[in-house]
């Protein structure tokens, strides 16, 4: 039977040979995103060889008492729910376990997390940002590839010769895998930048035109302070219905973009059931596997949001700040343009930098439902009347880029975890 560790090394062989196929079909975006999540694997896979509970989240309970045989117990969560480290934790402990033999610093690899959390990346465009990045992944996977002494012909396949040559890969005629993904970026690029014109021809002239007769609406009633507080609220309220107006319409347009290459709507979750006789760990990985090519799909579709959201609310931002009169503010406060209103629904809310605008002050909301059960301590603990609290998280909204995730896998694709603690 396979090992936990060599299921690891197969994933992120299959990730790491996806990157090199989308850096063949000149999806730059999707090859750095690949190889992020395919690091991940080789370097769990690394810690994984040595125990198994080296991935775990320190404080996880569910996975220290799965690992162990005691997963059928009363009080132990299911596995689902395990939590597991994070890229950057997994690179620190696996350099300590590859003893000196991992090839590039914590300081090189950070470009490896920064682009797989905040995938659309407009320095793509200035430098050679992507093929960087690419590089250093490769190096990292080829490094966990010896450490494992895993055959080159299995890990790279049709790349064993040439992994280390992008410019060679690039080169090749591109064919199969990602098939579907293929031209994807270079349209979804081109639709960022129909867009973002809209924005700046159509929409940022009449916002100006609004925000420039702002001061005239004066009324000798009002005192000064008074007077200017109201006319920042109708300031901001022009600014966001425009922004909303047009980045609505681009993510509708990305949507239907997506569909058209087949990548929307995403294949259903598969469910895997969990036979008898199977250790909990056994069955982990086999969700794992089983769930990757619906998780690649997902992180694609979230590049392609990303991708549209930038662009259109840096090109409106850029137009638009010029044209506010002085004195209003020129970047957005401290506050952010906009204040997050909790929908009546969600019960856990949780704000954040939103991935999809780089505008500073720019937030977004991460929305769920929160369930109790059971804390299962022993003797004392902190948990009021016993009882844990757990937010679920279903639905990430920014009111900026109106970037909007209802999936779980395109949530995690964006760096969430999709239930957390509420009690800290
Ligand atoms: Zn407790
Ligand atoms: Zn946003």
């Amino acid at each position: 039977m396979m090992r936990e560790y060599e299921r690891f090394m197969g994933l992120a062989a299959e990730l790491m040979r996806a990157a090199l196929d989308s850096w063949r079909a000149g999806n730059r975006r999707f090859a750095v995103l690949h190889a992020g999540m395919g690091c991940e694997h080789a370097l769990k896979a690394v810690l994984c060889k040595v125990d198994p509970t080296f991935i775990s989240d320190r404080s996880d309970r569910a996975f220290k008492f799965h690992a162990h045989g005691f997963g059928d117990q009363p009080g132990v969560p299911p596995l689902i729910q395990g939590r597991t480290i994070g890229l950057a934790d997994s690179f620190k402990d696996a350099s300590v376990v590859m003893q000196g033999r991992m090839p590039v610093s914590l300081q090189d690899f950070n470009q490896v997390i920064d682009d797989r959390n905040g995938v659309a990346h407009s320095a793509y465009h200035v430098e050679d940002r992507a093929g960087k990045t690419l590089s250093v992944a490769i190096k990292v996977a080829e490094a966990t590839r010896k450490h494992l002494s895993v055959p080159s012909s299995d890990f790279w396949g049709d790349y064993e010769l040439v992994f280390g040559d992008l410019a060679q890969v690039a080169s090749l005629a591109a064919v199969g895998g990602g098939a579907a993904a293929s031209n994807m970026e270079e349209a979804a690029e081109t639709l960022a930048r129909t867009e973002a014109a809209y924005a700046v021809d159509a929409v940022v002239p009449v916002v100006t035109s609004i925000v420039s007769t702002l001061p005239r609406w004066g009324s000798m009633r009002r005192s000064k302070d008074h007077q200017r507080e109201i006319t920042e609220s109708v300031l901001r309220a022009s600014v966001c219905t425009a922004l909303s107006a047009v980045s609505r319409r681009a993510q509708q347009a990305a949507e239907a973009l997506l569909a058209e290459h087949g990548l929307l709507p995403l294949p259903p979750e598969p469910h895997v059931p969990w036979p008898r006789g199977l250790s909990g760990r056994a069955w982990l990985n086999e969700v794992i596997r089983v769930e990757q090519p619906r998780r690649t799909q997902a992180a694609n579709v979230l590049t392609v949001r990303l991708l549209v959201s930038r662009a259109v609310t840096e090109a409106f931002f850029g137009a638009l700040r010029p044209n506010i009169p002085e004195g209003f503010d020129k970047t957005p406060t401290e506050r952010g343009w906009y204040i997050g209103v909790t929908q009546p629904s969600a019960e856990a809310e949780i704000v954040f930098d939103c991935p999809g605008c780089s505008t500073p002050g720019m937030t977004g909301e991460l929305q769920g439902q929160l369930e109790f059960d059971d804390c299962g301590c022993a003797d004392y603990c902190s948990h009021p009347e016993r009882t844990r609290t757990t937010a679920r998280f279903e639905r990430l909204h920014c009111p900026a880029c109106s970037l909007t995730l209802t999936d779980p896998h395109e949530i995690e694709a964006a760096g969430f975890e999709l239930s957390m603690d509420w009690d800290e």
